[in-house]
């Protein structure tokens, strides 16, 4: 998988302190994005699950931020590595809608596996400074248990 970075100790990407990993490329092109060098599938370097785990083992927090550029670019790669991930508390960040993700059966097993997605692109007209977790009001959290209803 291509990843940008691999994060230790964040505690803006979700509650407590946790990992970061910020997978490579984005399509969405959002005016104002907070983080436009990640927009390239080409950035960042090439890392085997086996290589992301055990960093993340080497680090110590079981709490996951998956980010980007956007993860589900890499749509294998992010389900291989979620899979890995068994056990831990996965959030993970999108600038796709969830109503969109669900259509896809690769796509449904991460969906299932994760403990929190926020959904929806950046959009530069709703800003949210409240809160940490979201950069605009149109963004969702959506805990495991509204996961499974957009899954059933
Ligand atoms: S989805 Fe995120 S990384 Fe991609 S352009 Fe929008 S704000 Fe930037």
């Amino acid at each position: 998988m291509r990843l940008l970075q691999i994060l230790a100790d964040s505690v803006v990407d979700g509650p407590g302190l946790r990992t970061v990993i910020f997978f490579a490329g984005c399509p969405h092109y959002c005016p104002g994005c907070h983080n436009p060098d990640s927009w390239a599938s080409d950035g960042g370097e090439d890392y085997t699950v086996e290589q992301v785990m055990q960093q993340i083992e080497q680090i110590g927090s079981h709490r996951i931020t998956i980010s980007g550029g956007e993860p589900f670019f890499q749509p294998a790669a992010l389900a291989e590595l979620v899979a890995a991930l068994a056990g831990y508390d996965i959030y993970l960040f999108t600038g796709y809608k969830v109503e969109h993700l669900v259509r896809d059966e690769q796509v449904r097993g991460v969906l299932a596996r994760i403990d929190c997605l926020i959904d929806g692109r950046y959009v530069q007209a709703l800003p949210d400074h409240s809160l940490l977790i979201r950069g605009s009001t149109n963004q969702r959290i959506l805990k495991a248990d509204a996961l499974k209803t957009y899954l059933s």
